[in-house]
């Protein structure tokens, strides 16, 4: 675990070096090897300096989520979190001078070791990265983060790691002297022991010197008490108060800082015992680490096939989707031929592809070799035949039947036999689409969302016909791209669209009910939406709503029917506010101003004597997702909770502290679930029923996952 050498110099080093894992973390094995390695340097006359550092590539990556989550309960946890605190408390006021040489990334439980030692120099490694990164998981930093950071670098500068998780590269680290210096890698080691011989007064952390002030100002300074009040309220106003970690780490700031750092580690204690005992932790942890990882580790992909890598995609369709494809595929190495009906039209997709690297120019997060060799790969083209050799074609045209048929017959005339087609159709089942193409079984979805640059989520779907060799190797794209795939079976909507619709539609459901429309909105807020229905609904316009609904209508003929919300959407349709694009849909959008909700509603909605209580319509927002959800999964659209909760929390930001669609049933236990909704359905419809799949769960007692 922890390689133990003392020299002839009086230097103790301890070398992390966790045998049969790639990263060093900690864990209950690493912490024990840790705590003896402190002790036994501490007690040593021998030992003059303490020198840690790692033989792996990073230094500490965090702590073992495994290993947390396995805590019996709130006491062992707690008892855990003190015996760390312990022990670097041991380490950093042993009288002894102890350096931390960091050879790449010291994150979360790892940069809470190195900020125990009273100096860090890291190696000027560009992939290393510095930060705390708990809160993004629903944790807060329970090895002393809290407390040693503020005091090393304020409370104003550290406030904002602790509470958005920011991982900071070296040079940046060193500026606000979370590092001592930064360099030449390699050197980090000699580095570290040349200012250990240097010492030759007591080392002590500032914060145990007499006299420590805190870096720009205590708690109780004017300044300072300014900023958490303005801290609070902005938490507040981003979070509606669903997280607790971000919470509980502007109070283990406040309380902690107004004592001496051996009480602080004790409030923190509790605090991180508290968070991580949490359901929104458990939830966070479960969905965007654990099944996260699962979904990039390809955990759909059928084993047997060979890895396919990628060096030549085509797009049809360079319009805004089709040019996001093409830039990502650039910016992952592959070239991809962009094809449109026109050289301009084909020319504007590559220009999109300009637009972003420039941008990233300017903000130096991209060299000019690298800007050219990503352009350089993307060839706009109005030419079929330039299609030849690529692996895998990727139609983004007009979402039109016809249209996507007749690029598919011209593609395929050119592609390889074994190569690949898929089309990004948000809305047209892939079965049928596959009818257009000669090998259907190389037919695929993948659903890309909008701006493909920013939305990390592929959706792929698999048609009637589609080979488990073509999902193979689809999945393999999604993986060189660097984006998350989540796998469904073909139906109408797929996964994502369809549940995402439940939300939009219960907006508007609302509102013709009588509900007022800045209730609706702050209820999806508040319920941890990103944006409220009907704002969502005027991103997506109301056009589209109904002609999806028009579409499903002729495909389902007498099977179809009308579903609350819809008469709203014709209705602003027929008004002629179609959404944000036209500058008027349920808001007004005046030209470089704030958008502001549309007074008209008053009229053609006009509003029901009583209000429903702000609690129900959270309630039934959250709670028509998770069915339509559920539904998905007891059609088999979804085969497992886990895609349910991934694809929710990055395709619409459904929010994470639930978990997702499935997480949040999961949260409340299937019975409590399907118990809540019998008044729903009873009141307002049959969409608040609970599925055969939930009732039969219930009377199982099951859950989604293991509890
Ligand atoms: P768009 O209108 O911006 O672009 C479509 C492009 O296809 C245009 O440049 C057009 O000239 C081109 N095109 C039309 N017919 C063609 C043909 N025969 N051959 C070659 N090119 C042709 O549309 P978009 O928003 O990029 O959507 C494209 C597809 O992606 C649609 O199927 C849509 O449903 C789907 N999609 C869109 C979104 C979104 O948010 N816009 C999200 C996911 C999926």
């Amino acid at each position: 675990m922890i390689n133990y050498q003392l020299d002839d110099q009086g230097i103790a080093t301890l070398t992390w070096d966790m045998t049969g894992r790639s990263q060093n973390v900690l864990n209950g094995e690493s912490c024990a090897a840790l705590f003896a390695a402190i002790a036994k340097a501490a007690k040593d006359e021998a030992v003059k300096a303490i020198l840690m550092t790692s033989a792996k590539a990073d230094f500490v990556a965090g702590g073992d989520l495994e290993w947390l989550l396995a805590a019996k309960g709130a006491d062992e946890l707690f008892a855990r979190t003190l015996d760390l605190h312990r022990a670097l408390r041991q380490l950093e006021t042993c009288g002894k001078p102890v350096a931390m040489a960091l050879p790449g990334s010291a994150l979360g439980g790892g940069l809470e070791v190195a900020m125990a030692g009273h100096y860090r120099v890291a190696s000027d490694n560009p992939r290393a990265r510095f930060g705390l990164p708990e809160v993004t998981l629903g944790l807060l930093p329970g090895g002393g983060g809290t407390q040693r950071l503020p005091r090393l670098i304020g409370i104003q500068n550290a406030l904002p790691l602790l509470l958005e998780g920011k991982r900071l590269k070296a040079d940046a680290a060193l500026k606000l002297g979370l590092l001592h210096a930064v360099v030449p890698a390699g050197t980090e080691v000699a580095a570290a022991r040349a200012w250990l011989l240097a010492q030759t007064a007591l080392v002590q952390q500032p914060w145990d010197s007499k006299g420590f002030r805190i870096p720009g100002g205590a708690v109780s300074s004017p300044g300072v008490q300014q900023l958490f009040m303005a801290a609070n309220a902005l938490l507040r106003a981003k979070t509606y108060g669903n997280y607790p970690a971000p919470q509980h780490i502007l109070s283990c700031v406040y309380e902690g800082l107004i004592t001496d750092i051996d009480t602080g580690l004790k409030t923190e204690a509790r605090y991180f015992v508290n968070t991580v005992l949490s359901p929104q932790a458990k939830a966070m942890i479960r969905t965007l680490f654990f099944s996260m990882n699962a979904a990039n580790k390809l955990a759909a992909r059928p084993a047997e096939v060979p890895t396919q890598s990628y060096s030549k995609v085509g797009i049809l369709g360079a319009g805004m989707m089709g040019a996001g494809i093409a830039y990502v595929s650039a910016k992952a190495g592959i070239s991809a031929v962009l094809l449109d009906t026109t050289p301009e039209a084909a020319e504007r997709g590559k220009s999109h592809a300009q637009a972003l690297v420039e941008k990233q120019l300017n903000r130096g997060q991209m060299k000019p070799e690298q800007a050219q060799a990503l352009l350089a790969r993307i060839a706009p083209t109005t030419d079929y035949a330039e299609l030849a050799g690529a692996d895998l074609v990727i139609e983004a045209v007009f979402e039109d039947r016809a249209i996507k048929a007749g690029v598919t017959r011209q593609a395929e005339a050119v592609l390889a036999a074994d190569a690949i087609f898929a089309s990004n159709t948000s809305t047209l089942p892939i079965t049928g689409l596959a009818q257009a193409s000669a090998r259907p079984a190389n037919f695929i979805g993948l659903h890309f969302f909008s701006p493909v640059e920013k939305m990390p989520l592929v959706e792929v779907i698999v048609g009637k016909l589609t080979s488990p060799a073509t999902l193979a190797r689809a999945l393999d794209f999604v993986k060189a791209l660097g984006m998350t795939p989540i796998v469904v079976n073909d139906a109408r909507g797929f996964y994502t669209s369809r549940v995402f619709s439940t939300y939009v539609l219960e907006g508007m459901a609302l509102l013709s009910q009588g509900v007022a429309p800045a209730l609706i909105e702050n209820a999806g807020l508040q319920a941890g939406m990103p944006v409220g229905p009907l704002a969502l609904t005027d991103e997506v316009s109301a056009e589209l709503v109904v002609k999806i609904d028009r579409q499903t209508q002729a495909d389902l003929g007498d099977a179809w029917r009308e579903r609350p919300g819809q008469s709203v959407a014709r209705k602003l349709v027929e008004l002629g506010r179609i959404g944000k694009k036209a500058g008027r849909g349920f808001y007004d959008y005046p030209e470089g101003g704030k958008k502001s909700l549309w007074p008209g509603l008053a009229e053609q909605f006009p509003l029901a004597a009583t209000q429903p209580p702000l609690a129900e319509l959270v309630q039934r927002l959250l709670f028509v997702q998770s069915l339509e959800a559920a539904r998905c999964m007891e059609e088999g659209v979804l085969t497992t909770a886990r895609d349910a909760d991934v694809g929710s929390v990055l395709g619409w930001g459904f929010p994470a502290y639930l978990g997702g669609t499935i997480g949040q049933i999961q949260g409340l236990g299937v019975q409590t679930f399907v118990a809540q909704c019998e008044p729903l359905a009873a009141r307002h419809g049959a969409r608040f029923a609970p599925p055969q799949l939930l009732l039969d769960m219930a009377s199982r007692g099951e859950a989604f996952y293991p509890r």
